[in-house]
C-alpha cells in the first residue's frame, strides 16, 4: 500500500511518510492507492476481539509499514485512556443503535483518533529517521483542539499550537483549551470562524517560505485535523466494531447491510465510513446530518458545493463549517481518482467559491449517501423527544443526526447506527434548556442539574474544569497567525 495526493496522483509515499507530512505540499490530501479487503478469516477474527484489537487489524489493512503487533500495542495505550469500552454500542429502541464514541479524555468522538495519531506520529518518525520536532498546527471548531492538545502533551519531539474561533466555540469547549497543561502546548483565539482558521492554517501549511522559517527553527509541520491520513485510519475502526457488536448480539446476521448515521461538519467521521464500506462492510445507507450551515445537505441533494452563503453559530458549534476538507477525498473517488480533474474543481471551489458535479457523479454520490438538515428549533426539540422517549440525553450534535433519522425513517429498512460524536455534558447549557425549558449561562450549574435530571454522572475531565486555572489568552488576527507561530517557538 502506498499513499499519493489527491491532487497529484503521481507521487507515491509510505504511510508513516504520509503522516508524519499530514498534508501534500500542493494542497492535496494523502489517500491510498487502494482499498483494502477484510477476508472471510478476518472477520471471524474480528467478531471475536476486543476494541483496540479490532482497530490494530482494520489499521493494519492500511498502514503496511507497520506490524500488527506494533499496532496493537500502540491501540492498547492510546484506549487505556478511556473510561471502559472506546465505542460501547447501547440500544435506545428497536432497529435503532447508538454508538458512543465520547468516553476518552476529552468526552468528544476525536478522542477514538487524536490519543492514536500522537503514538503514529513517533513511530513513523522513527521508522523514517526523522530528527528534527515536528510541529503540530492544528485549527478546531472546538473538540478537535482539545484532543489535539490532552493527545500530544509532552510527547517528546513535538510542539503543538491550536487556534479555535473566538467567540465561536461552547464555553466548556474554550475552558478545556485554555486550560491546557503541557510544556509543549500553545492556544490562541483567532479572530474570525472556523474557516477562516481552517484557511489560514493552510496557508501556512502551502507555504514554502513558512515552511523554510519554521525548518530554520528546526521545526517540521505536521497535521492534526483530520486532513491527516492518521486521524481518518482510527475512524474506519468504530463503524466495523459496530458491525461486530450487532453481529454478536444477534441482532443481525453476517452480511446483513446496516445504516450509519454521522452528525458531519469536515466530512471526516462519514468518509471513515465510506472507507470501510469499500473494505467490505456491508453498509445500506450513510445519512450525512447537517445544522442550518447545509452545505453538505445541499451538495447531496442538488450536486453544487457552494460556500457563496451565510454562516450560522448554531447549538451543534461542531459542525459549523462551511469547507469540508474531507470532502476532497470522496470527490477524488467521485471523478475516477482523476487527480487533475480534482484539482480543477478545488481551484473552483478557492477562486469562485463553487462547483458542481456531473448528473452521473450525482446519481453515485446519493447511491453512497443520503443527508437531511435540522434547524436549532427541531435539535433542541429531538433533545426533549427523545428524552422523554428513551430516557437518553443527545448532545447537540448526536440530535442533529437522530432528527435526520427520524425524517428519512420510511426511506430505510435497515438497522440504524447513529454516531454519537459528543457527551452531553460537553453541551450542557444547550441540553439543560432543551429538556428543562430554563435558562442559565453557567456551564457548571448546567452540569449538576442534568446529573440530577438524567441520572447520569458528567465525566471527570469535564467537572474538575472548574478547579483549573486560565493559562492561555492569547488573541490573533488571521493575517497575523504566522507571528503568533513563531512567537511561541520562540
Ligand atoms: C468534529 C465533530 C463533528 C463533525 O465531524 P467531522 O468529522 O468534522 O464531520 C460532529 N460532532 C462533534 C461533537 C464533533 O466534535
Amino acid at each position: 500500500m502506498h499513499f499519493y495526493s489527491t491532487r497529484n496522483s503521481a507521487l507515491s509515499l509510505s504511510a508513516s511518510a504520509a503522516i508524519v507530512k499530514g498534508i501534500s505540499d500542493d494542497g492535496g490530501l494523502f489517500v491510498p492507492s487502494s482499498f483494502p479487503v477484510i477476508g472471510k478469516d478476518e472477520w471471524e477474527k474480528l467478531l471475536n476481539s476486543n476494541y483496540p484489537e479490532r482497530a490494530a487489524l482494520v489499521m493494519s489493512k492500511y498502514l503496511t509499514d507497520f506490524t500488527y503487533d506494533e499496532l496493537l500495542e500502540i491501540c492498547n495505550n492510546a484506549y487505556s485512556k478511556f473510561d471502559g469500552d472506546p465505542a460501547p454500542l447501547v440500544k435506545t429502541r428497536e432497529g435503532e443503535f447508538i454508538l458512543e464514541l465520547w468516553h476518552g479524555p476529552t468526552s468528544a468522538f476525536k478522542d477514538m483518533a487524536l490519543t492514536v495519531l500522537p503514538y503514529l506520529l513517533t513511530y513513523s518518525k522513527k521508522k523514517l529517521g526523522v530528527d528534527d520536532k515536528t510541529l503540530i498546527l492544528v485549527a478546531t471548531s472546538g473538540d478537535t483542539g482539545k484532543a489535539a492538545l490532552e493527545g500530544f502533551s509532552d510527547v517528546p519531539g513535538t510542539e503543538i499550537i491550536v487556534f479555535y474561533p473566538n467567540k465561536g466555540v461552547s464555553p466548556m469547549q474554550e475552558l478545556q483549551m485554555v486550560t491546557s497543561r503541557g510544556k509543549n502546548v500553545h492556544v490562541a483565539a483567532l479572530n474570525g470562524n472556523f474557516d477562516d482558521a481552517q484557511t489560514a492554517v493552510k496557508t501556512i501549511f502551502t507555504s514554502e517560505d513558512n515552511k523554510s522559517e519554521l525548518k530554520k527553527l528546526g521545526y517540521d509541520l505536521s497535521s492534526a485535523n483530520s486532513i491527516n491520513f492518521g486521524r481518518l485510519v482510527p475512524q474506519v475502526a468504530y463503524y466495523v466494531s459496530a458491525y461486530c457488536d450487532l453481529v454478536n448480539a444477534g441482532e443481525i446476521e453476517m452480511g446483513d447491510k446496516v445504516s450509519y448515521s454521522v452528525p458531519c461538519g469536515n466530512f471526516g467521521n462519514i468518509l471513515a465510513a465510506y472507507y470501510a464500506k469499500r473494505m467490505g462492510l456491508p453498509v445500506d445507507k450513510l445519512i450525512c446530518a447537517s445544522n442550518t450551515n447545509k452545505i453538505l445537505y445541499d451538495f447531496i441533494t442538488t450536486g453544487v458545493y457552494d460556500v457563496r452563503r451565510e454562516f450560522y453559530k448554531t447549538v451543534s458549534p461542531s459542525m459549523d463549517i462551511l469547507v469540508s476538507s474531507n470532502l476532497e477525498r470522496f470527490l477524488f473517488e467521485l471523478l475516477g481518482r482523476d487527480s487533475n480533474a480534482l484539482s480543477t474543481k478545488m481551484k473552483e471551489l478557492k477562486e469562485d467559491g463553487i462547483y458542481s458535479i456531473s448528473a452521473e457523479q450525482l446519481k453515485e454520490l446519493q447511491e453512497n449517501f443520503s443527508a437531511e438538515w435540522t434547524s436549532e428549533e427541531d435539535t433542541t426539540g429531538m433533545i426533549e423527544e427523545y428524552f422523554e422517549d428513551c430516557g437518553y440525553a443527545l448532545d447537540p450534535h448526536t440530535a442533529v443526526a437522530i432528527s435526520a433519522n427520524e425524517k428519512l425513517k420510511d426511506k430505510i429498512d435497515s438497522k440504524i447506527v447513529t454516531v454519537s460524536t459528543a457527551s452531553a455534558y460537553k453541551f450542557p447549557t444547550v441540553v439543560y434548556e432543551a429538556l428543562t425549558h430554563k435558562k442559565t449561562d453557567d456551564a457548571f450549574y448546567a452540569c449538576e442539574q442534568l446529573e440530577e435530571y438524567t441520572a447520569e454522572m458528567q465525566p471527570e475531565g469535564l467537572s474538575l474544569l472548574k478547579t483549573l486555572d486560565r493559562r492561555h489568552d492569547t488573541v490573533c488576527d488571521r493575517d497575523k497567525i504566522f507571528e503568533t507561530v513563531v512567537n511561541f517557538l520562540k
